[in-house]
């Protein structure tokens, strides 16, 4: 087994669209010899609109997320490291919310940037009152929007990487110019500000699954292409949403093979205190 094997992208039970408990996870991980497997579950943002969100956390189930993870933590140290984060959107609205948040309780913030600027009201529909999923990017404007919205995040300092910054990619038809500066930009932001991209191993599993995806999909070749030429940093993540997802250590090498062809330098960890 080559290398240390460390892992921050972990769901729960509690986003509604991953399986199996805390626990479950973090035994596979060992089994699986990773040193560290960090939790980063979508977090509960403190909706004012009486918003319901089907894909994350409420905020009264967050205490119990701490909770149950930092038992964990005491149970099973000395065998791994397991820190708590949380899986964030860039919402202008609440980085202040999230700061706080982060300096109380978290070791780790990731940056998924699913929605444009909210996720309150419909995620199919693009306008200046947000709430569009970017993992629906079909048009040039949508790309444009998620690399400045995806920035802006990154600048906060409050993010400790990008989690999939290619989801732009996932639907859209092919890699146009639009694709180009939108990766161009995000890698630039990147490099500037000294925050990881990673290279996310659900997406893998997502694609394989549909039969002949005639998509770009994410991760994306071209995305990856354009990030080699910069200093990037990229981290592998597994964005486990069932313990299983734990054990592909075969698409986790196929990438590490992947980003180094590219000459792209890989992150075995975040090197922070408690992350490592
Ligand atoms: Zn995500
Ligand atoms: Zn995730």
């Amino acid at each position: 087994m080559p290398d240390v094997l460390a892992n921050y992208h972990t769901h729960t039970w509690r986003c509604m669209h991953a399986h199996g408990t805390e626990e479950a996870y973090v035994r596979r991980a060992i089994a699986a010899g990773f040193s560290v497997l960090g939790f980063a579950d979508h977090t509960p943002w403190p909706y004012t609109s009486g918003f319901v969100s089907d894909m994350r956390m409420r905020w009264d189930q967050f205490p119990g997320y701490l909770e149950t993870v930092l038992a964990l933590r005491e149970k099973y140290a000395g065998q791994i490291k397991i820190p708590v984060g949380l899986e964030c959107e860039a919402f202008p609205a609440w980085f202040g919310w999230l700061r706080d948040l982060k300096a109380q309780c978290l070791d780790y913030v990731l940056l998924g940037n699913h929605y444009d600027g909210t996720d309150e009201g419909d995620h199919s529909v693009f306008s200046d009152r947000g709430g569009f999923y970017f993992g629906r990017c079909s048009r040039a404007e949508q790309v444009m929007r998620y690399a400045v919205r995806t920035i802006a995040g990154m600048e906060t300092g409050i993010y400790d990487y990008v989690a999939h910054p290619d989801l732009f990619c996932h639907v859209y038809a092919s890699f146009d110019a639009e694709c180009a500066a939108a990766s161009r930009d995000i890698c630039q932001a990147a490099v500037a500000l000294g925050i990881p991209l990673e290279y996310n191993l659900l997406g893998i599993q997502y694609h394989a699954r549909i039969h002949e995806w005639d998509k770009l999909g994410y991760p994306c070749r071209q995305f990856w292409e354009i990030a080699a030429q910069y200093p990037v940093k990229a981290i592998i993540g597994f964005d486990a949403h069932a313990p299983e997802h734990l054990e592909r250590r075969d698409l986790y090498d196929e990438g590490l093979a992947f980003l180094r062809e590219l000459g792209i330098e890989v992150l075995a960890y975040l090197d922070k205190p408690g992350l490592r």
